[in-house]
């Protein structure tokens, strides 16, 4: 087992902590340091935004990072928790398979995706991993190990999924895959010139399996709310299965807080917009799914004093009017989004109490971190509370206790506990 001591932070570069971290080899060592301390929460890859992933002892799954089985007659896999999505798909595509859901990212781990409870840009018609998950294993606080499924430990599981590290850690993965005839895509680009045009494209476009818009939050006037929305499908592809490499940039070192001012995200935008191409056109899968990956830490665009991002989600009846109403508090504010990202949502599974989206629209924006952003997070959450919307645990940083509609006491265990479990328990 290896321990250090040092800064962390996750996506957002804020907050960061100090913090011991461990990184234990095995499940025995991981049940030695379970039972040593009264205090650890889990960490995967990192790849939350806000404070989830951090406390003052965090144990890093990294280590496991075994694939255990991989039954693709069936379309099954089964991993260790720290197995990162990535090395999973390098495994499974070629030989036709791929995820039923998955995130903008490919680099978070198996357990990671169980915690968060992760959706994609299908959730209308795929739900969240959970609705794929067969079973995992966790050690819980006394060191035991509870295999946890919809019929075994079947609390602990929907407890779990969504559940942010508190039920103790995730040591393994089964989960069920997809057939694909190839790794290509067909999408479509629809040009939108306002936030009505945008809706109706998500309401009107229902067919395509896989849709995510992306808003010009800095336009106004008749533009107010234009964008773009992606769909797309898996297409016969020649038979292919090869992942063309993605060519990649690095941002190398933190850019002076300066660069991402007002003007330079509304020039951004408007050069966005101005490119997008309307029209139908073949891409590979990483293309489409993982598009932020060919720029590697992008997250520091933003600065040492790293980005919030705020995502809530609203339901189906106030999705319109609520988010028109937030875009209207943020052009009131100081503050403007660099990104956004819009996603349709179908039903939750009535049972995975803790997955983030609801029957609606979620919208997700990154602001850079200023001393006034706080005051915008706070009238956003009025908004979204009233309306009976939500915002995203795995991205929060700032947002009021309540926000996540979770009550981490409810858990019933004090011994996995986060800068996140702290901040919404008020300590
Ligand atoms: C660019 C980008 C795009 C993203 N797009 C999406 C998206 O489209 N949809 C979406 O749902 N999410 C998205 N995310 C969020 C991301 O998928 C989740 O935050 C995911 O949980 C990160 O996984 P990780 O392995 O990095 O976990 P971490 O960030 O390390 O941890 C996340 C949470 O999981 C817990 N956890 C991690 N591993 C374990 C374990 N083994 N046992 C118990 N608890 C554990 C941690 O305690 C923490 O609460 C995106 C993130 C980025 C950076």
């Amino acid at each position: 087992m290896t321990t250090e001591t040092r800064y962390i932070a996750n996506w957002g570069n804020f907050p960061g902590i100090q913090a011991e971290i461990v990184t234990p080899a095995d499940r025995t060592e991981i049940q030695s340091y379970v039972l040593a301390n009264t205090e650890l929460i889990a960490r995967g890859n990192g790849k939350c935004y806000g404070d989830a992933a951090l406390g003052s002892h965090v144990l890093s799954t990294l280590a496991l990072d075994k694939i255990l089985h991989m039954y693709l007659d069936e379309g099954i896999v089964a991993c260790e928790a720290g197995v990162l999505l990535s090395d999973l798909l390098n495994r499974i595509v070629p030989e036709g398979w791929f995820f039923h859901v998955t995130p903008g990212i490919k680099a978070i781990t198996a357990g990671g995706a169980v915690a968060s409870d992760v959706h994609g840009k299908n959730h209308p018609l795929k739900g969240c991993f959970s609705n794929w998950l067969i079973s995992f294993e966790l050690m819980t606080a006394s060191g035991d190990v509870l295999t946890c499924s919809r019929a075994e430990n079947a609390d602990l599981f929907w407890q779990t999924c969504g559940g942010m590290g508190w039920t103790g850690v995730i040591l393994s993965v089964t989960f069920r895959l997809m057939r694909i005839p190839s790794a290509q895509m067909r999408q479509k680009t629809v040009i939108a010139e306002n936030l009505d045009e945008i809706f109706r494209a998500f309401e009107d476009d229902q067919q395509w399996p896989y849709a995510a818009g992306w808003l010009d939050c800095t336009a106004s006037g008749t533009a107010f709310g234009r964008g773009t929305v992606y769909f797309a499908e898996h297409v016969e592809g020649n038979g292919a299965f090869s992942r063309p490499a993605q060519k990649k940039r690095n941002i190398p070192f933190f850019f002076p807080s300066w660069v991402l001012n007002p003007l330079s995200i509304r020039m951004h935008n408007l050069l966005m917009f101005s490119r997008a191409k309307a029209g139908e056109r073949l891409v590979d899968l990483d293309t489409y799914f993982y598009p932020l990956d060919r720029l590697q830490n992008w997250n520091r665009l933003y600065g040492r004093r790293g980005f919030i991002q705020y995502q809530f989600c609203l339901p189906e009846a106030h999705s319109f009017d609520g988010i028109r109403r937030i875009l209207e508090t943020i052009k009131s504010s100081p503050e403007t989004p660099f990104l956004s990202v819009l996603k349709r949502h179908g039903e939750r599974l009535p049972e995975a109490v803790h997955s983030f989206p609801i029957r609606g629209y979620s919208l997700a924006l990154d602001f850079p971190r200023t001393r006034t952003v706080f005051d915008l997070v706070r009238r956003l959450d009025e908004i979204v509370w009233g309306l009976g919307g939500k915002i995203y645990l795995t991205k929060d940083a700032c947002s009021g206790p309540r926000m996540g509609r979770v009550d981490p006491a409810a858990f019933g265990e004090e011994k996995f506990c986060s800068l996140l479990k702290r901040r919404i328990l008020g300590g």
